[in-house]
């Protein structure tokens, strides 16, 4: 068979089973309204969790790096791609993460991959929450460790698994601080138990939570005051801090090691200046201005509590990121394409993104969408749910 007919026969297949994806063109920057292909709409899908993507502040310290010192380090970060501002960055995050040592990668695709893959080796187990990142379950794959999915959230499942193989003496539990479908919490404090009884480390990915949570906005760890006691965390440069890439903090030790043997940190070229400048732009505005956060939250509880109170189901979220499940793919689709027409774009989310029979639509919002924003998407919400047969 000719390639392009044996592509094109998947293709179809997914097209029947209402899983076929295609790319939109987005016509500004990213914000709370944005345009996309000549329709203005009111953004509830994306990671821009404070707003600030396209603020000024970031956008002049960009400017001000680039023309300091260039569009590319063109060299990776062993060669001659470590610049002072790498190590600025890399200082700002160990500050704000209140850890001993922090190491920047290029995104939080790539960082999990370098940092997983490196520290567990074949002989290890990891414990993987099943809803952990697509990105976390390639870099165990890579890893070459046995892998043990345990049921998401579930510490009692997670347990007996590491009772049953109490004897294997690397052990690995890896979870999301926040679930990026679910926008839930991980047992965090159930699981530093369980690591200590167990005698596992423990990998954290704070995604969706830096910038959002703890009281200087590091994130869920330091909500629940376990800086301490998390032996890796990862995190994003490119959600809610409005840059690009993702870093690694813990010891001296941990960030010295992936300098030496983390293949996706060595084996590409640096994160360019204009990117760094702006993530450490961002960690200040996150110190300074903890009015953002607490924007977001006003916002989170306003609609969260309007949706469950319509009799929609929004899970157990209680982070930036609200599902409203449906179920059905193609109703998914349709409920998200007749609120994009009435200008409010809400991805619908299908497998295998999320598990089958799971799909949803998911709202992210940020500190920038105002109460009428809110109550715009509110109003659409609830006419097509009508409509749709979802509710009375
Ligand atoms: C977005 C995300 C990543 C990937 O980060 P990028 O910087 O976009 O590559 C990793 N883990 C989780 C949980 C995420 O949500």
């Amino acid at each position: 068979m000719k390639l392009n007919d044996y592509l094109t026969g998947i293709l179809e297949e997914k097209k029947e089973q209402g899983l076929l994806r295609s790319l939109r063109r987005v016509e500004t920057p990213q914000d709370t309204h944005i345009v996309i292909e000549g329709r203005k709409l009111v953004n509830f899908s994306s990671n821009n969790y404070l707003g600030l993507c396209n603020d000024p502040r970031l956008k002049q310290a960009a400017i001000e790096a680039l023309k300091k010192f260039g569009t590319s380090t063109a060299s990776s970060r062993l060669i001659s791609g470590t610049f002072s501002l790498h190590q600025k960055l890399e200082e700002k995050i160990a500050e704000f993460k209140k850890t001993k040592s922090a190491l920047v990668f290029n995104s939080g695709y790539s960082a999990n991959l370098g940092i997983i893959s490196s520290l567990a080796q074949s002989e290890a187990i990891i414990f993987s929450d099943r809803l952990n990142h697509a990105s976390i379950v390639d870099a165990i794959i890579l890893s070459q460790a046995k892998f043990l999915r345990y049921n998401h959230n579930d510490t009692e499942h997670l347990e007996s698994l590491l009772d049953k193989y109490s004897d294997t003496e690397q052990k690995f539990i890896i979870t999301d601080t926040i679930f990026s479908m679910d926008g839930d919490k991980a047992e965090l404090k159930k699981i530093v138990k369980l690591a200590k009884d167990y005698n596992a480390y423990i990998f954290v990915d704070e995604a969706h939570a830096t910038g959002v949570f703890g009281p200087g906005g590091s994130g869920l760890v330091e909500e629940f005051g376990l800086c301490e006691e998390i032996d890796i965390q990862m995190g994003t440069l490119s959600k809610a801090l409005g840059s690009f890439g993702a870093f690694v903090c813990g010891s001296k030790a941990l960030t010295d090691y992936l300098v030496n043997t983390s293949r996706a940190f060595i084996y590409t070229t640096s994160l360019p200046p204009a990117v760094l400048a702006a993530s450490i732009k961002a960690i200040e505005i996150i110190k300074e201005e903890p009015q953002r956060r607490s924007k977001l939250w006003e916002n989170i509880e306003f609609m969260r509590g309007n949706i469950v109170g319509m009799g929609l189901d929004c899970l157990n979220s209680s982070s930036a990121i609200i599902p409203i499940m449906l179920g059905d793919n193609n109703l998914t689709m349709e409920f998200s394409k007749r609120l994009f027409e009435s200008g409010i774009f809400i991805q619908g989310i299908r497998p295998p993104t999320v598990g089958q029979g799971k799909a949803r639509l998911r709202i992210t919002l940020t500190a920038t969408h105002t109460k009428d924003d809110l109550s715009r998407a509110l109003d659409a919400i609830k006419i097509n749910a009508k409509e749709l047969g979802l509710i009375n």
